[in-house]
């Protein structure tokens, strides 16, 4: 397939395969292993010699299609799918990293991910240094000489702290190291961090890539070079993407476009809308011209996302008031959903970090964060009005 197709085009059609039977939608292909026509082709295919499926931890027809239309989607020379978006940051570092290497983190990234640098792989003797996302001075001075990687999310979760990409691709590189970037809240519909410099493209396809919250999965993309050291750990280590959930993610794909630009569209309207609003303090939200970096972020995507957070007045109180107040949107912290979901971050994903350390990253006891979903926007509005005007 061409690489001029536009984004739209290549959701829906990139990466297709047909088999034998020329269905017309992407087949399911739910087969542990492959069979061999002979010995001898048994023997060329495990040699190398011969391409093709051998076992679908290594290879699989539904894999390789998701891969395919994400690799073309994120102009990626090659992609590797992975089980869970931890399981694609785990095999990123794994295939890449070794023992006595250095990371250089921000401190605004996954919950999970802070848990996998900061316990788990200093165990194996991978050391990392957490910075602010949005201070490019701070990365310079953390750089060492065994520096290898560069890891970001942007926007951030949940204040939507954005960083410039291609300052801070510069600043990996002078070091000698690779710039990661996880995509999840962005996609590549709203940002492709490989266009601006980075070299390693992370998803939690989990999230806006299946869009409706059914099954788990990840992806890693980049350089063919780069990706055969991950390839290389996922094929021996195994958590490997199953069949069933690269097919619902191929097809959840093809809206991905459509689906980004409402969510971007519903949020915009409720960060404006919660801006007019006495009860609240203030709301973080790229696509507002009051985010402090909205003129970058605008630069650098295509619109906001489909994240708002805000602080309400009144504290804890006050904003689990506005939880228990929904009726309709879900009391959970998963996102990219097309349903909307809400979550108290002080008292659920951050609740293991400090109060103080919280304080210090912004996340105060009356913040909020809703991943904006596809229901109406009025809807939305409506139910989180209800526990907002009680507290007047
Ligand atoms: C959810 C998430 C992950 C982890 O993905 P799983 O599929 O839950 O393993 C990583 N990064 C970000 C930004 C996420 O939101």
């Amino acid at each position: 397939m061409k690489d001029d197709f536009d984004l739209e085009t290549l959701a829906i059609r990139a990466g297709t395969q047909r088999s034998q039977f020329n269905e017309h939608s992407e087949a399911m292909f739910l087969t542990s292993s492959f069979v061999f026509e002979s010995a001898a082709q048994a023997a060329d295919r495990f040699g190398g010699q011969e391409p093709g499926n051998i076992y679908s931890r290594f290879t699989n027809p539904s894999v390789t299609m998701l891969q395919d239309r994400l690799a073309a989607l994120e102009g990626a020379e090659f992609c590797v799918a992975t089980s869970s978006g931890m399981s694609a940051i785990l095999a990123c570092v794994m295939g890449l990293l070794s023992a006595g290497d250095h990371i250089v983190a921000s401190r605004s990234i996954f919950g999970t991910t802070v848990q996998l640098f900061g316990n788990i792989l200093k165990r194996f003797g991978v050391e990392t240094t957490f910075v602010s996302l949005t201070e490019p001075d701070a990365w310079r001075q953390a750089v060492q000489s065994n520096t290898k990687l560069f890891f970001v999310e942007t926007p951030s979760n949940p204040l939507t702290e954005v960083c410039d990409i291609a300052e801070l691709a510069g600043i990996a590189h002078k070091a000698g190291a690779w710039l990661a970037v996880d995509n999840c809240f962005c996609t590549p519909m709203l940002q492709r961090p490989l266009d601006l410099g980075a070299d390693i493209v992370i998803h939690s396809a989990t999230k806006y890539l299946d869009g409706q919250g059914r099954v788990l999965g990840g992806a890693v993309l980049g350089s063919k070079q780069l990706m055969e050291g991950v390839y290389g750990f996922l094929r021996t280590a195994g958590p490997t993407l199953s069949a069933f959930n690269a097919w619902v993610i191929l097809k959840g794909i093809e809206t991905l476009k459509i689906r980004m630009d409402a969510h971007s569209r519903n949020a915009l309207e409720l960060a404006q809308w919660l801006e007019t609003l006495p009860q609240v303090e203030r709301v973080y939200y790229p696509g507002l011209v009051s985010h402090p970096q909205h003129a970058l972020a605008m630069r650098q995507q295509k619109s906001g996302g489909g994240i708002v957070a805000f602080d309400v007045k009144g504290g804890k109180e006050a904003a689990w008031r506005v939880v228990d107040a929904t009726r309709m949107l879900s009391i959970t912290a998963n996102l990219g959903d097309t349903k909307t979901t809400i979550t108290h971050p002080a008292s659920t994903t951050h609740s293991r970090v400090t109060a103080e350390a919280r304080v210090a990253a912004g996340i105060g006891d009356g913040l909020l964060r809703v991943a904006v979903g596809l229901e109406s926007i009025e809807d939305i509005k409506t139910d989180l009005a209800r526990g907002l005007q009680n507290q007047a």
